[in-house]
């Protein structure tokens, strides 16, 4: 009993300790997603934020980590420095973490190079793989996305050694510029959800909905924004999905950009199931989502390198491979590449080509970049599947 109060003050202590580094509130426009004050979703849930804690807590001080190994080296991946035109290498770093090179250009997915996603050095998920690309082996990067402010995927340490040794543009939701600046990390680009800004001749970013929500601290829930990508490019549209739980935004993310040549979709923390569902997409979550979407290839992230739920090690890529076997029609290519594995996509083919919907205009962002608005699709609840089906022989590893 001792020990579990203990656990309980070293959790709460945790929360209230990020209070010296929370996000200041976002300031502008109310939307269908902003009520002035607070980001919210399409579908509301729960705030989780205490039990989060304890569950972590219980994690931290009784090793209850399930079969979580304290430490395995992987193997790293050396990227050359740029690919050419209609290329597109992706190499997974680990969690949500992947080095994306297309056309001449190097993006770098939610960067954690951190041995801990904590604001405390003594407390919280501490890694349990290094990277799959050492730091000193990063190629020039010439643009950061952000999904969110959590630590796990908005890793300050790891912004300022990227800033320092690439100046890379950093583009992410409503309201983190600011935190960032706070940070000492001036000049990122805020965008809302339905907003693109051009990246390099030819490719733009777009910020998608994402099922989640935001916080660093106790004080500041839901005060940014968080968001998925889509980025546009000659090959065809290549969609990051961030941290998200399953819902029917990815019908209206469907509807204004389908088919996809490439999609990056997270499998985990999957349990406990009740608390996880609406806001982190299981293995089977990924596979239905992969399948409203449209993907031609898509790979899993979120898994495997920081323990955040009561999943064992390999549960998230077992259920993954056991997903798509049951998948019908038989036709699910979901990769979960081990760190640092890389992978060639093959553009889209002509005939498949995304086509949009919804026209936009381009208009100034607060930073004087050009960026564009589009009306959002309206969501239907009918999923179709625009892929044709191959034999079920696919596995995820
Ligand atoms: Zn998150």
């Amino acid at each position: 009993m001792r020990a579990r109060f203990a656990a309980i003050v070293v959790g709460v202590c945790g929360l209230i300790g990020c209070a010296r580094v929370s996000a200041p509130s976002y300031h502008g426009e109310p939307s269908d997603h902003f009520d002035g004050k607070r980001f919210h979703n399409y579908v509301q849930f729960r705030d989780q934020q205490i039990e989060d804690a304890l569950r972590r807590a219980n994690r931290e001080i009784f090793h209850r980590r399930n079969d979580w190994p304290d430490w395995e080296e992987v193997s790293t991946d050396v990227p050359p420095k740029r690919v050419g035109v209609g290329v597109l290498r992706v190499t997974f770093v680990n969690h949500a973490t992947v080095l994306l090179q297309m056309d001449s250009v190097n993006i770098l997915t939610d960067p954690v190079w951190s041995e801990r996603i904590s604001p405390l050095s003594w407390y919280g998920p501490k890694r349990h793989r290094p990277p799959g690309i050492r730091f000193e082996d990063l190629p020039p990067i010439d643009v950061v996305l952000l999904s969110h402010n959590h630590y796990d995927h908005m890793d300050v340490p790891t912004l300022h050694r990227l800033v320092d040794r690439f100046h890379p543009r950093i583009i992410t939701g409503l309201g983190n510029a600011a935190f960032l600046a706070r940070q000492g990390i001036p000049g990122a680009q805020d965008i809302d959800w339905w907003q693109s800004t051009p990246l390099a001749p030819g490719i733009r970013a777009e910020g998608v909905p994402a099922q989640h929500w935001s916080a660093r601290s106790l004080n500041d829930k839901w005060r940014t924004l968080w968001l998925g990508f889509v980025i546009e490019a000659p090959g065809g549209p290549i969609y990051f999905a961030g941290d998200t739980g399953f819902g029917e935004f990815f019908t209206m993310i469907r509807d204004h950009f389908a088919p996809f040549r490439f999609a990056m979709l997270p499998i985990a923390p999957a349990r406990p199931r009740s608390a996880m569902a609406p806001r982190h997409m299981s293995a089977g979550d990924a596979v239905r989502a992969y399948q409203l979407l449209g993907v031609s290839n898509a790979m899993a992230l979120h898994f495997g390198t920081f323990q955040q739920g009561d999943d064992t090690e390999h549960e998230p890529v077992d259920s993954l491979n056991q997903a798509i076997l049951n998948a019908r029609p038989c036709d699910v290519r979901i990769w979960a590449l081990r760190n640092g594995e890389t992978r060639f996509v093959p553009p889209l083919n002509d005939s498949t080509r995304p086509s949009r919907r919804g026209s936009g205009h381009d208009h100034e962002s607060p930073h004087g970049v050009s960026v564009a608005r589009t009306s959002p699709p309206q969501a239907d609840s009918a999923g179709r599947d625009a892929r044709p089906t191959s034999p079920c022989s696919t596995h995820a590893r």
